[in-house]
């Protein structure tokens, strides 16, 4: 069984997330720990200067609120974190402070289809330290 679970969440696709979810729950036994992350797209300097420090905040607060609410619904517990940066970055990162032995991650936003695997994942699947599991 796995010992850590990644799961990186895009809040502005939570049902796709829900189903990243409950398959990390199928995968994981009581030891495994299930770690949520969401990634707030880091602001660029010249750009955060002109964006009040309210509203930077308030993205991230808004990030955590969602993934407890998604993490609830699940009835299990589970680790959130909420880190600024560069998405596909950031989700390798995590991965290897939390020595992650298993991502999942959703393929794509819903819409776009036609291609095999959105940027995220894309990048994620080829440098990930450990097995990704991709959800279409
Ligand atoms: P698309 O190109 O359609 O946006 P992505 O590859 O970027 O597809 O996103 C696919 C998956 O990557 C998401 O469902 C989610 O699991 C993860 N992901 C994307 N953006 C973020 C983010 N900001 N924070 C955490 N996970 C993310």
């Amino acid at each position: 069984m796995y010992k850590s679970i990644l799961v990186p969440i895009d809040i502005a696709h939570l049902a796709e997330g829900k189903l990243t979810i409950d398959l990390a729950v199928a995968h994981a036994s009581d030891d495994t720990r299930i770690v949520l992350l969401n990634v707030v797209e880091e602001i660029p300097g010249w750009a955060s200067v002109a964006i009040p420090t309210e509203i930077i905040q308030k993205s991230t607060t808004d990030a955590q609120d969602a993934l407890k609410a998604v993490a609830n619904a699940c009835g299990r517990k589970m680790d959130m974190i909420v880190r600024t940066g560069r998405s596909y970055s950031t989700i390798l990162d995590v991965a290897q402070e939390v020595e992650s032995d298993l991502i999942i991650i959703a393929s794509h936003r819903p819409g776009l289809q036609d291609y095999f695997l959105g940027s995220t994942a894309a990048k994620v699947v080829r440098h990930a330290p450990c097995s990704v599991l991709v959800v279409r």
